[in-house]
């Protein structure tokens, strides 16, 4: 059994590795330094609470070593969509999210603990259920915020028990405001319970370390990240957002080209919408678009490629919505929507995001130089947009970074490992959530 040793390591941490420095050969620096795994020193078990929008997630990760030699290991990643709740509203509620996030994120922290088995560190104070006076304390906040989640704190026995976790990473922002407040009021009980340090995680920079992960490695198994070179680019594509970010270091992020409206998950979920698929859309466009190349269905009706001529890197794809809901208008003038026009429609749509991302980012790769190129976010789960991504870096000869499929969309697995770099940790009353929070901004 994996863990049959933590209670040892925990209170022995393992050797910490030497703290490589940069490259004396190349005069570009290692991507793992430069992201800070060479702030992580410890051996370190992490907790990470992601709620920024409809999916509860918890995971639970080992991290030890620092620069060249850090590594993680996954524990345990659990993740609770409410996909299916938001499907008849054609998006995320944020009303419902809030509620289904209170009332999910106990039972699956009791799931992720039992399925982890850590050892324990002891009990919160004997004798009081619950450790009353601590969930007293935080009721008003809890409560303003979720009942829900108050009530379920309070039947929570197994929290009496503290777990061997040093560290407790959890999203900030941007997302959802009364989403990630649930994450954050959760955590601030979870860190005055059992005593342990929080580090609030922006979002977007989960999805950037996410995307370092080896996608081969098993679950309980050591890894290294994945070997890339600084500085970097990363194109973040998810339902919330579109953003092309220069890396320099961790906490060092610059963000060089963004969306001025709609995000492009955001655009395949209406253009799905308007064609009478389920929501999330991206997998479901992306399905037909596949079957219209496959079956050589051509496109119905031109659809436009926004911002491609501009002359900066920014993105907007609510044109490209409104020209699928004229495109849809008008075929239903002739009667219900075929599945020749929705496929043909799809491909179209797909085909006119590819050339909009593979523009900018090509605008991006000639305007500054970088050595790797990271992509994050739901919409890489794409692999007609990442197989044509992961071309045009092998033009420039740098090396792209994909997430495998279960750290695509949101996880919390990518928040613990982004506690992992944290240098410093906030305490509970220290903590709130930023609804719209930047990359790169405090
Ligand atoms: P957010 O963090 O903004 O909630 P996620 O990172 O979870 O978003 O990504 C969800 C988005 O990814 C949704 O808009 C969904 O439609 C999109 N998506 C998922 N799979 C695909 C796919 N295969 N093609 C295009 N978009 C996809
Ligand atoms: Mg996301």
């Amino acid at each position: 059994m994996i863990y049959a040793r933590l209670a040892q390591l925990v209170e022995h941490p393992l050797d910490v590795g030497r703290v490589t420095g940069s490259n004396p050969v190349s005069r570009t620096t290692s991507l793992l330094d430069k992201l800070g795994a060479s702030r992580c020193t410890h051996y370190m078990i992490i907790l990470g609470i992601e709620t920024s929008c409809d999916d509860t997630a918890l995971a639970l990760i080992e991290t030890r070593g620092s620069g060249e030699s850090f590594e993680c290991r996954v524990i345990n990643s659990l993740v609770h969509s409410q996909a299916d709740l938001h499907t008849t509203y054609g998006g995320v509620y944020p009303a419902l999210a809030k509620r289904e996030h209170g009332k999910n994120i106990i039972p699956l922290l009791k799931k992720l603990l039992e399925e982890s088995r850590l050892p324990l560190r002891g009990q919160t104070s004997e004798g009081k259920p619950l450790h009353e006076e601590i969930v007293e304390t935080f009721r008003a906040d809890v409560t303003s915020q979720n009942a829900e989640l108050f009530e379920a704190l309070v039947q929570a026995q197994f929290l009496k028990n503290i777990p061997s976790i040093d560290r407790i990473a959890v999203t900030e922002g941007p997302g959802l405001e009364p989403a990630l407040w649930v994450g954050i009021s959760f955590t601030r009980i979870l860190s005055a319970l059992w005593n342990i340090p929080v580090a609030p995680i922006n979002h977007m920079e989960g999805h950037i370390v996410g995307s370092l992960l080896n996608s081969e490695t098993p679950h309980g198994t050591w890894q290294k990240l994945q070997e890339s070179r600084f500085p970097a680019l990363a194109l973040l594509i998810s339902g919330g957002h579109t953003e092309l970010i220069h890396i320099q270091g961790i906490g060092n992020y610059s963000i060089i080209g963004q969306t001025k409206d709609d995000a492009v998950g955001e655009a395949f979920d209406k253009t799905a919408r308007l064609l009478g698929l389920p929501y999330p859309g991206g997998p479901h466009i992306s399905r037909l678009a596949q079957e219209a190349r496959e079956e050589n269905i051509p496109s119905p009706t031109p659809l436009p490629r926004p911002m491609i001529g501009s002359n900066d890197l920014n993105f907007s794809f609510s044109g490209l919505k409104t020209a699928v809901l004229y495109a849809v208008r008008k075929a239903e003038e002739t009667g219900p929507l075929t599945e020749q026009f929705k496929k043909g429609l799809a491909r179209e749509f797909e085909e006119a995001v590819r050339e909009t991302l593979i523009s900018k980012i090509k605008a991006a790769l000639d305007t500054i130089e970088v050595h790797t190129l990271i992509v994050g976010g739901g919409v890489s789960a794409n692999t007609y947009l990442t197989t044509h991504i992961s071309k045009l870096a092998e033009e420039y000869s740098i090396p792209v970074l994909l997430p495998s499929r279960h750290v695509s969309g949101d996880n919390a697995l990518m928040i613990a490992l982004a506690g992992a770099f944290q240098t410093t940790t906030k305490t509970p009353g220290e903590i709130r959530a930023h609804g719209t929070k930047k990359l790169g901004f405090n």
